[in-house]
């Protein structure tokens, strides 16, 4: 698996010393779904985990408004709220959640080292990461300030509010195609924004696409502005073969361009695919590197639910937990701590 590795591209660690350290069992990094259900079963493990949150504490669920489909929520509950209920039960247990990013790794050797917002040196005998990914968004002004009002990366879980309006998607690969059937079963209308006149998306996809009678394609089209005060109202287009501009009426703009693994900075030590998010050995939360561990969003590109990064997350500590066990910090080790 590890075969695909370049060490070149491994980004220096800044000369901070590592000698007085602060030395852990397991830290984990990042604190979305998937961080904290880890950080839930390794506290309840007596493994006492150190969770870093990252730059988007509660990771990509804080981005959104109800969710519906988290097994359990009958009623549906707010993004942030369920994130802030996932830590509560973590730190009911004993997990230790601090702020700051994870901003390098060396994980050449047990214990691995971490380093804090480029400053704070940490040593790891075991680390789970579940730094997630980044929906892409186009980087309009106007785009930011509607998110959550209308403005959403994310059809599965904003879809439905948007029963019998109509909606516009951006992107022509196969997110945005899945993204737009979905959207048809709630919306009166959805348009598909492209850029170019070819889509990007599997065969299959697009034929399902073109099949809808609910889906009309805006080709050879880039969104310039979105409209509304305070939400969505319709958006500004821009045709780039004729140069012509024109306003969308809709209620809702979702975004298919395309997701990022949060996983820049293990990139020359741990095995990724092309598109950077980690391989796990099939059927667990192993990485190329024993004692480092991978789950949510980092490495699944397929379902990225909060449920299924939660599965993952609950995977990783019990991995973690039982690597740990056959291969205990040796006696003399923690002996000088
Ligand atoms: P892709 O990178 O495949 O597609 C992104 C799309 O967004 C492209 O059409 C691209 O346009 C467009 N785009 C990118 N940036 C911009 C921008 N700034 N402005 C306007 N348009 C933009 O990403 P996907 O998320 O669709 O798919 C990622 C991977 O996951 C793929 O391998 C895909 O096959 C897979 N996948 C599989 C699914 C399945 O099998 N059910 C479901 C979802 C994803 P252009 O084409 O011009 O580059």
């Amino acid at each position: 698996m590890a075969d695909s590795i370049n060490a070149d591209e491994r980004a220096a660690l800044p000369a901070i010393s590592f000698e007085s350290a602060e030395r852990k069992q397991l830290v984990i990094i990042g604190t979305g779904p998937a961080g904290l259900t880890a950080a839930l079963y390794a506290a309840r493990a007596n493994l006492e985990p150190v969770v870093y949150q990252g730059p988007e504490p509660g990771g990509q669920l804080t981005t959104t408004t109800d969710v519906e489909n988290y097994p359990g929520f009958a009623e549906g509950v707010l993004g942030p709220e369920m994130m802030q209920i996932f830590e509560n039960q973590a730190t009911r247990f004993g997990a230790e959640i601090r702020y700051g990013t994870v901003t390098a790794v060396d994980l050449s050797e047990r214990p691995f080292k971490l380093i804090v917002d480029d400053e704070k040196a940490v040593l790891a005998e075991a680390v789970i990461i579940s730094t997630g990914a980044s929906a892409k968004y186009l980087g309009l002004e106007n785009e930011k300030r509607l998110i959550g009002r209308g403005v959403s990366a994310c059809a599965t879980c904003d879809g439905a509010f948007f029963r019998n309006e109509e909606v516009a998607i951006v992107g022509g690969g196969d997110t945005a195609m899945e993204e737009a059937l979905f959207l048809t079963r709630f919306a009166s209308k959805v348009y598909v924004i492209h850029r170019r006149d070819e889509l990007r998306a599997s065969k299959i996809m697009q034929e399902r696409a073109f099949a809808s009678d609910k889906i009309e394609f805006i080709w050879n089209t880039v969104v310039e502005d979105v409209l509304g005060a305070d939400e969505v109202d319709g958006l500004k287009l821009l045709n780039r073969v004729t140069d012509e501009e024109s306003t969308l009426p809709v209620k809702g703009l979702f975004l298919g361009i395309g997701h990022k693994p949060n996983t820049d900075i293990f990139k020359g030590w741990l095995d990724m695919d092309e598109l950077g998010y980690i391989k796990t050995y099939p059927d667990s939360t192993y990485t190329n590197i024993p004692g480092v561990f991978a789950s949510g969003d980092a490495q699944d590109h397929v379902y990225r639910q909060a449920v299924t990064a939660a599965g993952t997350g609950c995977m990783a500590s019990i991995d973690a937990e039982r690597w740990l066990a056959e291969n205990p910090v040796a006696q003399t080790e923690a002996a000088a701590q």
